[in-house]
């Protein structure tokens, strides 16, 4: 079957390699219908993440149940599914209380396409096993596409938890998101999106970038135009901070917005040391969230506002079909979706 690798100098490549097979019977197997690239595989092929091996690309996918071990229930063959990028088992002790990102079972971090975290295989491909599957997997509601469906296992649900909790706390609270650079534009979007559909009265939106601030306007945000980063602005219940700026001044502004005991939570990739304004945090009592989605318990919830159409995805994703990956990955859009087939 074909693979696309992420060469050991960043490039892509087509390759034929062995298909998986059932492995246990809680496994199931695959075949990737619609696949997004996440945030963090563009800033990978950019050069801002160090440097791995080869490795089997993608990780935000939707698929179409090929078959299923003894012991998988509630799936069938020609099932529509959602696979959660991160794998867990669902059964130990972290997983019950709600921490599948940090899994005991399998090695830390484990996850599909990103070579690092374990082989699992990259859903850039014609056939994946899902371990786990009835913990890894969620049907796709009626009404619900596979390209619209495509980031839920990863980078819609990951935004998904940047506001939700904060605006079940406050029902209509405003909301900061600060976007920076545009380390992870979908999930800026996307959390833009997410928090108006949640209710918030008002949703502010500072990015460096005009194409994105225009996808955030149209998705009901209040696009603020700034190139370099404010000490502060303004004070709002919820923050959310996606600029992964190892210098940390786009992530104090965050920190520094928020309301007293108000929440702030950033989805920014940061590699070492990043300095934190502890005495603003300490003053007001931020309450601040950082480190992997536990996505698996957040995606029936997306997927139910996608189903309500509240989330309007389709203006922040531009779609590829999926033969045309490497080429679509050049220059890649705030979120890129490929499709296999049209009708998906
Ligand atoms: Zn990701
Ligand atoms: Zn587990």
């Amino acid at each position: 079957m074909r693979q696309l690798m992420v060469l050991a100098n960043r490039r892509l490549e087509w390759r034929e390699i062995a298909a998986p097979r059932l492995l246990q019977a809680t496994d199931a197997l695959v075949r990737p219908v619609a696949l997004s690239v996440c945030d963090a595989d563009v800033a990978y092929l950019r050069g801002a993440f160090p440097l791995r091996s080869e490795f089997c690309f993608g990780h935000e996918f939707v698929a179409d149940v090929i078959e299923t071990g003894d012991q998988v229930g509630g799936f069938a063959v020609g099932d529509r599914v959602v696979v959660a990028f991160l794998i867990a088992c669902g059964a130990c002790d972290r997983c019950r209380r709600g921490f599948p990102a940090a899994c005991t079972v399998v090695p830390q971090k484990s996850a599909y396409g990103f070579g690092v975290f374990g082989d699992w295989g990259g859903a850039a491909c014609d056939l994946i096993r899902v371990p786990y599957a009835e913990t890894m997997m969620v049907k796709l509601p009626p009404g619900v596409s596979a390209v619209d469906a495509a980031s839920v296992g990863d980078n819609l649900s990951d935004a998904f938890r940047c506001v939700e909790e904060g605006l079940r706390e406050e029902p209509g609270a405003p909301i900061l998101i600060v976007a920076g650079n545009g380390a992870a534009p979908s999930i800026s979007l996307y959390a833009a999106a997410l928090a108006r559909a949640l209710g918030s009265e008002q949703v502010d939106f500072i990015d460096s970038d005009p194409y994105r601030l225009a996808i955030a306007e149209s998705v009901g945000a209040n696009p603020i135009e700034m190139a370099e980063a404010p000490s502060r602005h303004g004070s709002y219940p919820v923050t959310v901070d996606t600029s992964g700026d190892p210098s940390g001044r786009w992530l104090s502004a965050a920190l520094r917005s928020t309301a007293p005991y108000g929440r702030c939570t950033s989805c920014g990739v940061y590699h070492g040391a990043t300095p934190l304004p502890v005495g603003a945090m300490y003053e007001r009592g931020v309450r601040f969230t950082i480190g992997w989605a536990n996505v698996h318990a957040l995606m029936p919830s997306v997927l139910d506002l996608l189903a309500r159409k509240k989330v309007p995805v389709e203006r922040i994703h531009t779609v590829a079909p999926w033969d045309e990956a490497i080429d679509a990955l050049e220059n890649p859009p705030a979120k890129l979706v490929l499709a296999r087939e049209a009708s998906s």
